[in-house]
């Protein structure tokens, strides 16, 4: 399976037959040449037998090798998700009423609980309940952001990824069906990093999806800084009104004051915001001198108020510092650049089986390929000028020998295939013209010596020699004898 994703082989089915052809296959697997290679089902049993745990410890080891050869920082930690297309077709979408999904939902949990004992989470609550894939239950139909294309509504998961600072190392994912918030994941990536690399993290950086009030009220609560850029909200831009921050607030008496110096009362808690919203009296707005500037509501204007407001001010203050704009700078070459290596090399963009477990299973073995080449590259201490120069003159030298050996094994191939004395002589083959002409490939076509008034390329054309070659041209010497050591000059 690991090899299966290293070289995004096309299927379970190929990687068995190509096994017996791969030395470094057979290798890495430990068969000698004359093991008989199992049938490909094998890998399927295996996947069901091993469960989840072998592949998420498989990737844990990764982490921890990487932390043994420091090539782990761990103070600081970028975030980022990323859809997978589930492996199904969008024609096996239903559309139904929210009520018949959910009991649908229920039968399909039942039945692969009594398969598999795959429960899904009792605690989530899909955005669109409406729809359901009858070929991937797990999966979600969403699009994709505008940003990133946009498109039609499928099956997909989210792939949800942590990446060390120091050198792009994966110490944390998580798969979840495509319609779940980034947001949601931030304490789960942040614990589960500490829990693999044994440190503990000092600032959390992820786009506009990362900065809302509840994850820069957690993460400014267990004293992680908030480089994250600040999500946008609902507010729109063009309304030019007044700012939240033209508003003081009485911390003892629980109110603002707005720039008319009139009060805001609060009014109601929302629970789902876990914000208390505050206004003015009935009227006030109405008669207000600076109400065009300030509102554009009839009803007046109301400041909504985050639990912990506090924290988010000062959550909001960190992403705005130069060092937050230089991480989230970074993070881009790292988060995409861990992305765009996974879709690129390693199958990353789409399902290779069906269920949410599945899934898990093929970004833990991806993240662990991704950190086995980061070890492999990384591990090596890095070496001065004075270091290197020794081992690259001994790799010149070892080019000049092989090029010399190639030079003579041209020689000999020529001599078998057209002999001593046909069109020229070999031992007056110059390597240079064999391998500079640029019509002729040196395994296959004759070398040239040029005859005096004829161009090399002419000469070769030349109607009955053996290099005759489909080209429209004709030679210069208009001969129909092939041309002699003699003739040539
Ligand atoms: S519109 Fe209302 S909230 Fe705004 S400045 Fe006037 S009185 Fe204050």
């Amino acid at each position: 399976m690991f090899l299966l994703f290293w070289d995004d082989i096309r299927s379970e089915r190929e990687l068995m037959q190509i096994l017996p052809e791969r030395l470094d296959y057979l290798w890495f697997l430990g068969y000698s040449l004359d093991d008989e290679i199992p049938n490909h089902s094998v890998l399927s049993k295996a996947r069901k037998r091993w469960g989840l745990e072998v592949f998420e410890s498989l990737f844990i080891r990764s982490v921890s090798q990487c932390v043994e050869s420091g090539l782990v920082d761990g103070s600081k930690l970028h975030m980022d998700g990323s859809l997978v297309d589930a492996d199904a077709s969008k024609d096996s979408v239903v559309k139904a009423s929210a009520e018949l999904i959910d009991q649908l939902r229920e039968a399909y949990g039942a039945v692969e609980a009594k398969l598999d004992g795959n429960l899904s989470n009792p605690h989530y609550q899909p955005v669109n309940r409406k729809l359901l894939s009858t070929t991937d239950p797990d999966s979600r139909c969403v699009s994709r952001k505008k940003s990133a294309g946009g498109g039609e509504s499928r099956p997909r998961y989210k792939a949800h990824r942590a990446v060390d600072d120091k050198h792009g190392v994966i110490t944390a994912t998580t798969t979840t069906p495509g319609d779940v918030d980034e947001a949601t994941q931030v304490e789960r990536l942040i614990n589960e990093h500490e829990a693999n690399c044994g440190t503990t993290v000092e600032a959390a950086i992820g786009d506009s999806q990362y900065g809302t009030a509840e994850v820069m009220r957690n993460l400014q609560a267990r004293a992680v800084r908030t480089h994250m850029k600040v999500h946008a909200g609902n507010a729109r831009k063009d309304l030019k009104i007044f700012p939240k921050s033209d508003f003081e607030y009485k911390l003892g008496e629980d109110l603002y004051i707005c720039p008319a110096g009139e009060t805001l009362y609060p009014r109601r808690y929302d629970k789902r915001r876990k914000a208390t919203e505050y206004t003015t009296g009935k009227h006030v707005c109405a008669h207000c001198q600076l109400r065009d500037a300030c509102t554009k509501s009839k009803t007046g204007r109301t400041i909504m108020r985050h639990l912990g407001q506090e924290l988010i001010d000062d959550a909001i203050e960190q992403s705005k510092s130069k060092e937050a704009w230089r991480d989230r700078i970074r993070r881009r070459y790292l988060m995409e650049g861990s992305f765009a290596q996974s879709a690129n090399l390693h199958h990353f963009k789409r399902s290779r089986w069906r269920r949410l477990d599945k899934q898990r299973i093929q970004d833990y073995i991806i993240c662990t390929i991704q950190n086995t080449k980061i070890l492999i590259t990384r591990s090596l201490p890095p070496k001065t000028t004075a270091e290197a120069l020794p081992g690259l003159k001994y790799k010149i030298q070892n080019l000049n020998t092989s090029l010399k050996s190639l030079y003579k094994a041209l020689i000999r191939k020529v001599r078998t295939r057209y002999g001593d004395n046909h069109c020229h002589s070999t031992s007056s083959i110059n390597a240079h013209t064999i391998l500079s002409h640029p019509f002729l490939s040196p395994f296959e076509q004759q070398p040239l010596q040029a005859k005096p008034g004829v161009s090399v390329r002419e000469h070769n054309l030349c109607a009955d020699s053996p290099a005759v070659r489909p080209y429209p041209f004709k030679c210069a010497t208009n001969s129909s004898t092939p041309c002699s050591v003699d003739t040539v000059g």
